[in-house]
């Protein structure tokens, strides 16, 4: 009955270390359910991730918890509230922040640097911006080599 239909949720997957015990884990959230997830060995530990309070969401979390909603797509804001949420490792029990850790893991000023995307670049309608939302982590590398390379052709004009 609580059960929240995931129709048009994108399952995401992410990677990370426990900042405590430094275990490799994953962070499931999807139509799987949102969980943290360490094997060892054979055995494999779960741990239900708790998803961020929407009201105390803060920055790109809060944006895009928000827009989700607006648009009326419920799953993508639950699946929003468990990535902005917390995590506890399977192997050590210390409960961790996800986005911190994951943005810490990888490129701290990606979610600095995120922009809400303006209207009028999307063409095709907006919706497709909100499913892409909770997987903004990936493309940004290839975001900011791009804009390198831009920055090195500009300073070849001479
Ligand atoms: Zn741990």
């Amino acid at each position: 009955m609580i059960k929240a239909t995931l129709e048009g949720f994108t399952d995401d997957i992410y990677e990370l270390e426990c900042p405590h015990c430094a275990a490799g884990m994953k962070i499931a959230v999807g139509r799987f359910g949102c969980y943290s997830q360490v094997w060892d060995g054979d055995k494999e530990l779960r741990r239900e991730l708790r998803p961020a309070v929407a009201e105390e969401l803060t920055g790109t979390g809060r944006w895009m918890h928000r827009t989700a909603v607006r648009d009326g797509q419920e799953a993508l804001a639950d699946g929003i509230a468990h990535l902005f949420g917390a995590a506890e490792c399977p192997v050590c029990a210390s409960v961790f922040n996800i986005a911190d850790e994951y943005t810490h893991a990888n490129r701290p000023a990606v979610l600095i640097d995120r922009v809400p995307p303006r209207p009028k670049d999307t063409g095709a309608g907006a919706s497709p911006a909100t499913r892409q939302a909770v997987s903004v982590w990936g493309p940004t590398l290839r975001r900011e080599r791009s804009r390198a390379d831009r920055d090195r052709d500009g300073v070849d004009v001479g």
